[in-house]
Formats: structure tokens, C-alpha cells, sequence
């Protein structure tokens, strides 16, 4: 496999939850892939470290992505090349006038060159808007690198990859299989790289994927497909079967980075429990997914299950008036 820069805060640990171990009647671990760095924090350093060193190597000093107006991605890849001495641009989809906050609020911070798109335009034309970004760059004497929304295309895919070979290893020295592993799905990226791995190394989890949006068929072919272009850089041979991304799209709610009150309510009962902060866009649902599904006896009982914490804290803060107390 290829190599990769060094960015994040790696491994990250993991940590029993007993409280909610004992009330679900279940082992549950918790990845805290939320720590991999401050600015860096979540799961999308992962997949920079891969896709940055690329950049570098094909000799680019300018990076563009694109993302929500929250995006967690846009505001690690914006961190991470600062970090890096090149100049990034973040194409942020909006509706209205957006409030200086969170994620948004520190991708000004650090810099970055800032565009905006309708959803419309960012549902047909996004590339087309990062490629004349990148034009533009390019008569200014730079050379642009474009990084796809989640950094979900093949190379990004090797950070869980790795992630998953990371986490076997702190299996043997902890003396625990975990059988089910859950992470949220926004892209796919995070996806693809567990679910490329488990297959490779036989690891022979079960990987739920809790989607945030979208249904469990967009996602199985999104996932197809980023796992077929990962193959080259990971240089093995794997059968990628339709059939086998198992996605859960019950726990959507109302859609992308919206929230009912049942959900924030979830939120503040596992960080009164825990002392665990979950985001409101993807951990928030992932886990209260989770917590559906052991209790409709989907998951069973006495497993040992892992939660990957991706990320997200900076996108709690622009909810906090929906919080009820
Ligand atoms: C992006 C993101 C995810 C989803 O990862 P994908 O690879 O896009 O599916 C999950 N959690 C958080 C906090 C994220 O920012």
C-alpha cells in the first residue's frame, strides 16, 4: 500500500462505555477517531493524510474541496493545508446568508479562500465550479489539487482502510473481537475503506453503516464504486459485492444536518451518561440508530460492538439553541 503524511493524532483510543453497556446489555466500545487532532479532529484527517502527500507529489500548493456550510471535511482539509503551506479553497453550499459559526467560522479563521453555491449548484455543477477555481489558480501560477466532497474517492478510502488495520491491532492487545463495528455515512468514504479491509484481512465484522441522508441504495453504489477505484492504491485483488455494504437508512430523520428533538434529547442523555459529546449531523444519528436497532434486537445482546466516534464537535455549536435543558 502507499504511503501516507503524518497529520493526525494516531492511533486514536478505545474506550468501554460501561454505563450504556449496562443499560443496553451489550459491550460497547467507543473508536475516538473525534481526538485525532483539534483542528484536525475527526475522521476526515484520515483520508487528508493519504490524499495530501498525493497532492504534494504531484507538485500542487493549492488544494480545493467542497462541502455544507458545516462541513467537518472543508474545515480539516482548509486546517490541514494551512499546516501545510498551501492555500485552500472550500466551495460551501448555502441557502441563505450563512452565520459566522462553528466549522464555518474557522475555516475563516485559518484563512481559507471562501466560495458559495446554491444546493442546486452543488448538486449538478460542483466540479465544474472547483475546476474554474482551479483554472483560475492556475493562471495565477499555482497548480490545484481538487478534493471531492468527504474526500470519498479512491485514495481517501485508504484512511479507514488503515483505520481498520489499526483497530486490529489494538484488538490483540486489548484481548477483544469486536463483532459489530457501526459508523455514520455521509459520503461513503469511511464506508468503503472498513468495509474494503474487513474483506481483505477477513476480519469478519459486521459493518453497519448508519446513513445521515440519502437511502441504503445510493449508498450501496456510491460504496461500489469508491471501493473499486481504492483498489489500485491499495494494490490487492478484493471482490466488491453490492450486496454485502450493509446500510441502515431508517435513522435519517428529517435529512442532512437537520434534527429532531428526539435525537438532541439522545445527545444530551449520552453526554449526561458518558461525558461523550456527539455531533448532531452524523454521530448524533449513527448512535441513536444504534440504540434502535439493539433495543428492536437487530444487533444482539452480549455482542461486542464498536462505535467509531468520526468527528463533528464543531457542528454541535451552531445547534445549541435547539437544545432543550
Ligand atoms: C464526513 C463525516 C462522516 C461521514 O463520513 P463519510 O466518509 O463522508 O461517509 C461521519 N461523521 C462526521 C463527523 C463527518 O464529518
Amino acid at each position: 500500500m502507499i504511503s501516507k503524511l503524518i497529520l493526525a493524532n494516531l492511533p486514536t483510543k478505545i474506550e468501554k462505555l460501561e454505563r450504556l453497556s449496562k443499560e443496553w446489555d451489550v459491550n460497547l466500545y467507543v473508536k475516538r477517531d473525534d481526538q485525532t487532532g483539534s483542528e484536525f479532529s475527526g475522521n476526515k484527517i484520515r483520508k487528508l493524510e493519504y490524499v495530501l502527500k498525493e497532492a504534494l507529489e504531484r507538485g500542487c500548493d493549492t488544494v480545493i474541496t467542497c462541502g455544507g456550510i458545516q462541513s467537518n471535511h472543508c474545515r480539516a482539509t482548509v486546517a490541514a493545508a494551512t499546516k501545510l503551506g498551501m492555500n485552500a479553497v472550500a466551495l460551501l453550499r448555502i441557502n441563505e446568508e450563512p452565520k459566522v459559526e462553528g466549522n464555518y467560522f474557522l475555516d475563516k479563521l485559518f484563512g481559507a479562500d471562501i466560495r458559495f453555491c446554491t444546493p442546486q449548484e452543488y448538486r449538478e455543477i460542483r466540479s465544474e465550479i472547483m475546476k474554474k477555481i482551479a483554472q483560475e489558480y492556475s493562471l495565477k501560477g499555482h497548480k490545484a489539487y481538487i478534493i471531492p466532497e468527504g474526500a470519498s474517492f479512491g485514495i481517501g478510502t485508504l484512511g479507514y482502510y488503515s483505520c481498520l488495520t489499526e483497530i486490529a491491532a489494538q484488538e490483540k492487545e486489548m484481548g477483544i473481537s469486536f463483532d459489530t463495528v457501526i459508523v455514520a455515512v455521509g459520503s461513503g468514504g469511511t464506508y468503503a475503506g472498513l468495509y474494503l479491509a474487513n474483506k481483505f484481512f477477513r476480519l469478519n465484522k459486521r459493518v453497519i453503516g448508519m446513513a445521515v441522508c440519502d437511502n441504503q441504495n445510493y449508498f450501496r453504489d456510491v460504496i461500489v464504486d469508491i471501493s473499486r477505484e481504492a483498489l489500485p492504491y491499495i494494490g490487492e485483488k478484493i471482490d466488491v459485492l453490492r450486496e454485502e455494504i450493509e446500510i441502515n437508512d431508517k435513522y435519517v430523520g428529517i435529512g442532512y444536518a437537520l434534527s429532531r428533538p428526539e435525537e438532541l434529547a439522545f445527545i444530551t442523555e449520552i453526554a449526561r451518561k458518558e461525558a461523550l459529546i456527539l455531533d448532531p449531523v452524523y454521530t448524533g444519528k449513527a448512535m441513536y440508530g444504534l440504540y434502535n436497532e439493539i433495543k428492536a434486537s437487530n444487533i444482539s445482546r452480549s455482542s461486542n460492538i464498536l462505535f467509531i466516534h468520526t468527528g463533528g464537535l464543531f457542528g454541535l455549536f451552531p445547534k445549541q439553541e435547539q437544545f432543550e435543558f
